[in-house]
């Protein structure tokens, strides 16, 4: 099909939410990453998202509204707690999974009694949102098990001719989806971590939040029911993975021993210690900047010509978390403790410098 290429202009964006208010696809630019958007309430137009994506159909999809008073259709009913976590992160990159509206088809929830819904911050998305009068379900705009995209170029690689536009609205400024908050029990769950930091859930709601054990391990039975996106393999790149614990120095001597088609990713400044091709994804220190480059490094990796990558693992604290979560999803939980072989403080293995 032809594909358009639409600008963050006031007309493209009218045009892009007249596009999916008429039950089209449209790849948007959003905060976190760029996301597939499709008429939330529109049975045929999800069942595209899952046909062009190749995502399977028990994964549910996220429903992004532009107002709080637009989440009418999509959820049953918002508590106090929904209100408040709303007031604190709306729009901005938090999923709140609440019981479900009559008004979705079954399709978009993945049959669940409930659905993710979440505002978010890029002014194209809600100008999109606003345009197509209808609340959007947007998945990341991939295809399913490839690394998220966070530039129009990504959505283009993955996305061009299967679907009716793709808005450039430029570089995604989180590069991490968003967290996901489950409000279903007393206790909210974290069920996917990203840049608001179960902290600051905690904070704002003054009780406890606790952590999915899917977050960092994989997960089998009930857990996978709760959160089915954690069941499959997610952001997988071209070449196998593995994730290194260690500080600089002891990640440097471990992959500089290893066999040749050995490859490396790291933060910037530390290529010079490495004698294998290596790729950064931002500096160590600063996860911000390290969440914002991982999935266009990990599309890139290809470009390493090596058989197997090993990663430099991120610290795991707060947004850091987040990005901890998606490279062990990348490397399908394979991970090599160097810290624990060292003996060299298990609390901060990771340390920079
Ligand atoms: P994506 O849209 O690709 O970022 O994936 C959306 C994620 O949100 C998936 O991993 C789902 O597991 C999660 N999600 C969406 N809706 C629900 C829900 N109703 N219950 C639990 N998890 C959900
Ligand atoms: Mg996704």
């Amino acid at each position: 099909m032809n594909t358009l290429l639409l600008k963050d202009t006031p007309a493209d964006t009218a045009q892009a939410g007249a596009i999916i208010r008429d039950g089209g696809l449209v790849a948007l630019p959003t905060e976190t990453v760029y996301g597939l958007g499709a008429n939330a309430l529109n049975a045929e137009a999800v069942a595209r998202i899952f046909a062009v994506k190749g995502r399977p159909a028990d994964n549910p999809l996220i429903v992004h509204i532009a107002h709080v008073k637009d989440i009418t259709p999509a959820i049953a009913k918002m508590d106090h707690r929904a209100h408040q976590l709303a007031d604190a992160f709306w729009p901005g990159p938090l999923t709140l999974v609440l019981p479900r509206g009559d008004a979705l088809p079954d399709i978009t929830t993945a049959g669940l009694d409930s659905v993710g819904v979440r505002m978010p911050a890029h002014p194209a998305a809600l100008a999109v949102i606003r345009a197509a009068g209808v609340p959007v379900a947007a998945p990341s705009a991939n295809r399913s098990g490839t690394p998220s995209p966070t530039s129009a170029q990504h959505c283009i690689e993955d996305l061009w001719g299967r679907v009716d536009a793709i808005l450039d609205g430029g570089d995604c400024a989180v590069g991490i989806e968003s967290t996901v908050l489950s409000l279903l029990d007393a206790q909210p769950v974290v069920l996917r971590p990203g840049a608001v930091t179960a902290e600051a859930i905690r904070w704002v709601l003054g009780s406890p939040v606790s952590i999915s054990p899917g977050v960092l391990a994989p997960v089998s039975g009930e857990a996978q029911t709760v959160s089915p996106g954690v069941k499959y393999r997610h952001y997988a790149p071209g070449v196998p993975l593995t994730l290194v614990r260690g500080d600089r120095e002891a990640f440097a001597h471990y992959v500089n021993s290893l066999p040749a088609g050995s490859g490396a990713l790291v933060f910037e400044g530390e290529t010079e210690d490495l004698s294998v091709p290596a790729l950064t994804y931002g500096r160590c220190d600063d996860p911000e900047s390290q969440a914002e480059r991982l999935f266009d490094a990990l599309r890139r990796l290809d470009s390493l010509g090596v058989s197997r990558v090993y990663a430099r693992a991120p610290q795991s604290e707060g947004l850091g978390l987040g990005i901890y979560n998606r490279l062990l999803r990348a490397a399908s939980f394979e991970v090599i403790d160097l810290a624990k072989n060292q003996g060299g403080g298990p609390d901060r293995p990771d340390r920079c410098g």
